[in-house]
């Protein structure tokens, strides 16, 4: 019997068990001994009976004496009982509920271990449906740390517990993947004994020992696969790639900074710097422009694409949205408009819009105006990744908002002469986070917003604080503002969640629309969700920009990148079931102009819980900080942005562990750039594994 032996073969068990596994996508020995338990119970201490308190689940030693089925009326009851005596003659009773096995199975009158919960009741105490332990023998139930796995109907904790145990002498033949100088140089533990560990610790040091092991091979075959990733990137240069080293002209950059309206944020120039000398490499950049809404990431984009420009590359910025596509067009219109006003160069630039609605013909001519070099900037959305546009001299290529496109369409563009890319996104991701969700990226982060802009007014409003939100709302209407109305559901009926669809308080965007024509009789309302077409929805914003919509009821759908100044509330239904990334990208749609704008983060009548965690909101401002407590309180899929990235379950790794990943990403590139993959069979066979399950996802 080895590892790739399958568990019908290697259990004993009954075919419902086998099933039910299968069903877990656990097939084989090696599977089930990497089905790690989700915690542990903690019985390293043993108790006598004078010692334990009601409701607390224990360990302790002793006999059992006198076991006897009691007579039920109920026939579905099955009831059996005993005496439990620990080492200094205290007594309790022991009840067993429908396990007619354990007259079979529990041995008596010898020393053994009990676990379980102690109830006192009718004036005594009450030992409830207990596992027993020989004390003369291995215990892997009732002493120590017991591993506790993740709750499953049929195959329960302690059968698991039985059956990991029984194979567990096979943990020696998982080989070590990892490369000896790695293992020395970290002190990790080794393989087959940190597999061991995990199941049944053999003390708390150990345990962490074990983690620490499992959680650095997880994250290193993460690594080993971006940094692969990114210099395969690098590598695959088409042999007809347009890009060449261009020097970084610091005259270039002084001069386009006098002709801007505002001084850069310390932030913004040091990722001008990074990109800029991402372009005197021989190779193409992939890096991610990371910034909250309202850093000031299109000026970046701005002057990229304009010292592409000038250094005869065509350039290309591609949006989600037709909207964000024009608002692109007419910023960076102006601050090249501006620049070449006060350095013309010998040809004016030519920039051209291509998005999807515009008429057939005038489509064509921009496609022939790229196909034909004659356009130098191109800003667009999907449109640009069409069969019938064709680059000739592409080298450059920003891409907004880039979680919005899959995989392949970016691709499209890249595949173009292999040209520069600048990923762009709103979402603020903690470093370390940032790192294994996008680890073929280099990084540049906006972590500072230019001066001067007034703070956004966050508040918690539970349910009986409605009726006032709504005045401060129709007054505000009344003074010509506008607000967004953010709603967790689309149908009333359409649960999220099992169980929301009982629960009326949860808000559907198409209830509280009706709802508000009947409180806001007087204003205009508009509906905008997820089934919605995207013209229909293209349609709404753009009513809602002109101002012939007032109130804007939306699911989380709405627009990233939007920009409305005249929106200055962002009320939140529902608020406690966001994380708080979530949140902030929604409040990030108002604070835009020059008012007083206000977040209300309205909540439903059973969230009181969440009462401390949306408090953060009111607290910080800083996208990244509530990015972190996001990650800390509901583990990394819950920042907004990183689950569309294709980060898998880590099963043991913590992104939290800065330190670790900065750590394991060193030795990554130390492995994959000096001394490579050849020598590492065995890690090269795991991240293939790795790669197809990250390709399905
Ligand atoms: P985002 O990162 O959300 O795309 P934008 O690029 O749209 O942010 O910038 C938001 C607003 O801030 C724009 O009006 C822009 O002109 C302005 N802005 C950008 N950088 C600065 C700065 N350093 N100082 C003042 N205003 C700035
Ligand atoms: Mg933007």
């Amino acid at each position: 019997m080895d590892l790739k032996t399958s568990l019908d073969i290697a259990l004993s068990t009954k075919p419902e068990y086998i099933l039910a596994l299968k069903d877990m996508g656990i097939f084989t020995v090696e599977d089930l001994l990497l089905y790690f338990p989700r915690t542990y119970e903690d019985l390293s201490d043993s108790k006598t009976l004078l010692q334990v308190k009601t409701g607390e689940k224990v360990s302790m030693q002793g006999r059992l004496f006198g076991m006897r089925s009691i007579p039920t009326k109920n026939r579905k009851l099955n009831l059996i009982k005993a005496m439990f005596y620990d080492l200094h003659g205290n007594s309790a009773e022991v009840v067993w509920f429908n396990q007619p096995f354990v007259k079979r199975t529990v041995p008596m009158k010898t020393d053994v271990i009990v676990s379980g919960k102690m109830q006192f009741a009718y004036g005594k105490y009450t030992i409830q449906s207990p596992v027993v332990e020989l004390a003369s023998k291995q215990q892997i139930h009732t002493v120590g740390m017991v591993p506790v796995y993740p709750q499953h109907e049929v195959i329960t904790s302690k059968w698991l517990r039985d059956k990991v145990n029984s194979l567990l002498y096979l943990t020696k033949g998982f080989e070590e993947i990892l490369p000896e100088d790695i293992l020395d140089e970290e002190k990790l533990m080794d393989k087959s004994e940190a597999i061991r560990e995990i199941h049944f610790p053999t003390s708390q040091k150990k345990l962490g020992m074990a983690r620490d092991r499992l959680a650095y091979e997880e994250l290193f075959l993460l690594q080993l696969t971006a940094v692969q990733r990114k210099q395969e990137w690098r590598q695959s240069r088409d042999k007809d790639s347009f890009i060449k080293e261009v020097k970084m002209d610091v005259g270039f950059v002084k001069n386009f900074f006098s002709t801007l309206p505002f001084t850069p944020t310390g932030a913004q120039k040091v990722a001008i710097f990074e990109i800029l000398s991402d372009f005197e490499k021989p190779y193409p950049m992939i890096r991610l422009l990371e910034g909250d809404v309202g850093s000031g990431k299109t000026v970046v984009a701005a002057i990229a694409l304009l010292n592409a420009v000038l250094h005869g590359y065509q350039a290309a910025i591609m949006a989600p949205t037709e909207v964000l596509a024009r608002q692109h067009m007419s910023s960076i219109c102006k601050f090249i408009e501006v620049y070449e006003a006060k350095f013309p160069g010998k040809n004016p630039i030519n920039i051209q819009l291509l998005v999807g609605s515009l008429k057939t013909k005038e489509k064509k001519q921009v496609q022939d105006a790229i196909g034909n070099g004659q356009v130098d900037i191109v800003i667009g959305t999907h449109a640009l990744i069409q069969e019938s546009v064709k680059f000739p001299r592409l080298g450059f290529v920003v891409v907004d908002e880039q979680h919005r496109f899959g995989v392949r369409q970016r691709e499209r563009l890249m595949r173009q002469g292999s040209p520069h890319v600048l990923n762009m996104t709103a979402t603020p991701i903690p470093r370390t986070l940032a790192m294994v969700a996008y680890g073929d990226h280099d990084l540049s982060v906006l972590n500072e917003m230019p001066p001067g802009r007034q703070p956004i007014i966050t508040k918690v409003a539970p349910p009986e604080h409605r009726e006032q939100v709504n005045l401060f709302i129709a007054d505000r209407i009344g003074k010509g503002q506008q607000v967004y109305v953010i709603c967790p559901l689309i149908e009333p009926s359409s649960a999220a969640r099992p169980g929301d669809a009982e629960k009326l308080e949860v808000k559907s965007v198409k209830a509280e629309y009706e709802r508000l024509h009947t409180v806001f009789p007087q204003f205009k309302i508009g509906l905008m969700h997820g089934k919605l077409k995207s013209e229909e929805k293209e349609a709404v914003m753009t009513q809602f920009k002109s101002k012939e919509i007032d109130v804007l009821v939306s699911t989380s759908v709405i627009e990233v990148g939007v920009d409305v100044p005249n929106a200055t509330i962002m009320l939140i239904e529902g608020a406690e079931r966001f994380g708080l990334s979530q949140l902030h990208q929604f409040r990030g749609r108002v604070g835009r102009g020059e008012v007083q704008s206000y977040c209300f983060l309205c909540t439903s009548p059973d969230a009181e819980g969440s009462y401390t965690r949306l408090k953060a909101m009111v607290d910080y401002t800083d996208g990244f900080k509530l990015a972190e407590i996001d990650l800390k309180l509901r583990g990394p899929g819950e920042v907004y942005g990183v689950r569309q990235s294709g980060i898998p379950d880590l099963k043991i790794a913590t992104l939290t562990n800065g330190v670790l990943v900065v750590r394991v990403r060193k030795a990554a590139e130390h492995m994959i750039e000096k001394k490579g993959l050849d020598k590492f069979p065995k890690l090269r066979n795991m991240m293939v594994k790795l790669k197809q399950k990250l390709d399905k996802a």
